[in-house]
């Protein structure tokens, strides 16, 4: 289901459309458009692809790996330095010092042996990265994220080693309706009293935005489809 598909058809440009979108689904459900941040996944696309957006005001941007995010990036922050970066992707622990010097939120909180790393990563950074606990929102054997059962433990782990969790993030299974999960894992974050939500995707942001996401995460539908 999409808010406003009409708005599919205006002549604005991918990045005005997205927004114009999140604002009408925003406005829907009583929200402000302020309140939810478009992170603008350039996993796979060259600087050549991502200049443009920052042209057109755009400064939250997402990445699912670090080493390419490491060869991307500093070039650009450079450049433009009030961008922020966010890390979608999976983290090996043997990584969590790279991504914490480079990013300024990490979706992928799924462990406690990760959360120790990014413990460690932080003091000796001198820096708190916000985090979001990824959850494995459809307890699918092959995916990402801490089993919703386990969410409640590595938060107090998480409090413990006074680790900054803002919220939760989920990918939804695929080919099925997001709604249940979306609305699921605010629920979650509301008996776990967290505020932050990122979850939606190009196919689903307005779903999401309706359900309360705070950040929603849009790669094809600003870049087109990627290769493979
Ligand atoms: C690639 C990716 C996205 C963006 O997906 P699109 O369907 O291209 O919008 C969002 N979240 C995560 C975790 C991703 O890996």
């Amino acid at each position: 289901m999409t808010a406003a598909s009409h708005l599919n058809d205006l002549a604005l440009p991918p990045l005005a459309a997205i927004r114009a979108r999140i604002a009408r689904a925003a406005a829907l459900a009583g929200r402000k458009a302020a309140d939810v941040t478009l992170v603008a996944i350039s996993k796979t696309r060259p600087a050549e692809a991502i200049m443009p957006l920052i042209g057109e005001g755009q400064r939250v941007f997402g990445e699912n790996r670090v080493q390419e995010a490491q060869a991307k990036w500093p070039a650009l922050i450079e450049a433009h330095p009030d961008i922020r970066l966010h890390l979608v992707g999976q983290l090996q622990s043997n990584k969590a010092e790279d991504a914490v010097r480079l990013f300024d939120a990490i979706h992928s909180l799924d462990r406690p042996s990760l959360l120790h790393a990014l413990a460690r990563a932080m003091d000796k950074a001198g820096r708190r990265v916000p985090l979001f606990v990824q959850v494995n929102i459809g307890a699918e054997d092959q995916k990402g994220g801490c089993a919703i059962a386990d969410v409640p433990g590595l938060l107090s782990e998480a409090r413990a080693a006074d680790l900054p969790v803002e919220g939760l993030m989920c990918v939804p299974p695929a080919g099925i309706e997001a709604a249940p999960f979306f609305a699921l894992l605010g629920k979650i974050a509301a008996d776990n009293g967290l505020s932050g939500l990122s979850m939606g995707m190009s196919e689903d942001f307005e779903t999401a935005v309706m359900l309360g996401a705070t950040h929603v995460r849009i790669g094809s539908a600003l870049f087109g489809a990627r290769a493979g």
